[in-house]
């Protein structure tokens, strides 16, 4: 298995009958999923989305892959095909168009309604080709051809891509649930097709590659969905993203049977659901879904309300609901259903909303206590499946933290792919394929790009760490009167904490050390009240970072005695 070395440079120019392949991001995480084909002097990119930020990212809307090695190059891009229209897939595109408006978007009819939405919103018309299952385009010197694939969002497809260095099969993400609401399956037989013509490269989703067996089908949710809908004795507030049309398509379901209205919360929640219906997507009885104002007019046991916010994004309805701070006031006999996977890192902002709307009185299922959530990525039996079936020359895991694309990896060894054909790779390392075989070749930049208050790139690492250190790891005021004339503190310094999380008295404890760093000024001579602030402040520092591996924002004020 290759491994990527840290010494790797600019990559080489690349051979004419060679084809590159670069990921932007998605790999060594989950969200941001881009990748950059280049053949020929020219560029196809797969998807272009976003990561959602972390708790350590505090003000940060969202993150975007770096296009710095974009840069220069935008009249050689041929276009940019969208697998599905989820966010850490699409999310990204707004801001690639903004580099240039003309770059043709590419995608199945679900997808393009999705992001030409999106689009809207960024006054950006796009220029689009839609594409179906079984279609062929060629874009420059890349052929593409559409697969039908089954995931979590309906219309998803996997792309294969035929270059005279060789054919890539690219999964987006994907499953394969053999008894789909839509009944639209992942096309097994075309991936057998274009095994037995030749593929030189697989590029396969290992979001879940841990996962033992198989995926479970989307329809065994409905009995405990059921259950909920069943025995909920007020309002119903159903929380998930708002492209998940299937589980959503459960809910409603669920809401006629139960008889009960549904109300769809939040501005893009109200509008891809809007898209779903009017495509034939979402299949909604006439009269089921109202206007959320109307929702007050109805006994609580008559009410759904579908939000997002499930992931505990501040922002979103259901953290503010569990807040207070929505017109939406959970309370007693209220039941709040997770209905989505908790992606990883979002585990705290979960919890912490499971503990706010139990606080008020709610009523709170989730994947934690009952079956109400199945993934939307294959598990390590269907990928085993897929490697047997297409019999690949490389592969390249995508779409995963690096234990899941190393999983991957080890399930395409575990079918008889020789381990030096299988790259584990990082965003920004190149991967090229020449004479059938892949090699890593060098590396280019793919670093984080955050977009916070609505402007890209301005924040920067550093500035996001004194966000933390101000959100999370407090401030402390120290306030020392000293002795002019000795030096020495005249009575214990007092200690003033925000946002510490423990008592101020944990402090008293640094008295030692701010004593022996006014010993070490006097015996230097040094007793002017600044130099001393500095001193005071860098012994609290590094007292709290020793005792406690923690640093706040330490304030140092001396006042002569
Ligand atoms: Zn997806």
């Amino acid at each position: 298995m290759s491994h990527p070395h840290p010494e790797l440079g600019a990559p080489p120019a690349l051979p004419r009958n060679g084809l590159r392949v670069v990921a932007l991001g998605g790999l060594g995480e989950v969200g941001r999923n881009m990748a950059v084909f280049e053949h020929r002097g020219k560029l196809l990119i797969i998807d272009c989305g976003v990561l959602f930020p972390e708790e350590h990212q505090p003000g940060v809307d969202v993150i975007l892959p770096d296009f710095t090695f974009l840069q220069g190059r935008w009249q050689d891009v041929v276009g940019v095909v969208l697998t599905h229209g989820h966010e850490d897939h699409i999310g990204g595109v707004p801001y690639l168009l903004k580099e240039r408006q003309d770059i043709p978007v590419i995608g199945s009819r679900l997808t393009l309604a999705f992001i030409t939405a999106k689009l809207k919103e960024h006054r950006i018309k796009p220029k689009t080709t839609q594409v179906a299952e079984g279609d062929r385009l060629s874009l420059g010197p890349f052929d593409c051809e559409f697969v039908a694939v089954n995931h979590s969002i309906p219309d998803g497809l996997a792309v294969a891509v035929r270059t005279a260095a060789g054919t890539v099969l690219h999964t987006g993400d994907f499953k394969m649930d053999q008894f789909p609401l839509d009944d639209r399956i992942t096309d097994l037989r075309a991936f057998a097709r274009l095994g037995e013509e030749g593929v030189d490269l697989f590029m396969s989703d290992s979001t879940n590659a841990e996962v033992p067996g198989f995926t479970t089908a989307e329809k065994d949710l409905a009995p405990a969905i059921d259950t909920v809908f069943r025995t909920a004795p007020g309002r119903i507030v159903v929380s998930s993203f708002a492209s998940h049309v299937h589980r959503i398509q459960q809910v409603i379901d669920a809401a006629t049977q139960h008889k009960r209205k549904v109300a769809f919360v939040g501005r893009s929640m109200v509008r891809n659901m809007k898209i779903a219906q009017d495509l034939g997507y979402l299949k909604v009885p006439r009269g089921l879904v109202v206007d959320a104002k109307e929702l007050d007019n109805l006994p609580p046991d008559r009410v759904t309300l579908v939000c997002t916010g499930s992931q505990g994004e501040p922002m979103a309805a259901l953290s503010r609901m569990a807040n207070r701070d929505h017109q939406i006031r959970i309370g007693e006999g209220d039941t709040v259903l997770l209905a989505s996977s908790q992606i990883p890192g979002n585990e705290n902002a979960i919890a912490r909303i499971i503990n706010g709307l139990t606080r008020w009185g709610a009523k709170v299922v989730h994947q934690g206590n009952a079956k109400v959530h199945v993934s939307g990525h294959a598990s390590a039996g269907e990928l085993v499946y897929c490697y047997n079936l297409i019999k690949p020359r490389n592969v390249m895991p995508v779409h995963g933290e690096w234990r899941h694309l190393r999983a991957n990896a080890d399930l395409a060894i575990s079918t008889g792919i020789h381990p030096d054909n299988v790259v584990v790779v990082d965003d920004g390392m190149v991967v090229d394929l020449v004479k059938g075989r892949v090699s890593v070749t060098g590396k280019v930049r793919a670093g984080y790009v955050y977009v916070s208050a609505g402007s890209v790139g301005d924040v920067t690492e550093d500035e996001l760490r004194d966000r933390v250190t101000l959100s999370q790891q407090g401030t402390v005021t120290v306030i020392a009167l000293i002795d002019a004339e000795t030096g020495k503190l005249t009575e214990p310094p007092d200690f003033v904490g925000r946002g510490l999380g423990a008592d101020e008295k944990v402090f008293d404890a640094a008295i030692p050390a701010i004593e022996k760093a006014l010993a070490d000024a006097a015996s230097q001579g040094i007793g002017e009240a600044r130099e001393l602030e500095q001193r005071i402040g860098r012994a609290v520092s590094q007292w709290a970072n020793r005792k406690h591996r923690r640093n706040p924002l330490v304030i140092p004020v001396v006042i002569d005695a």
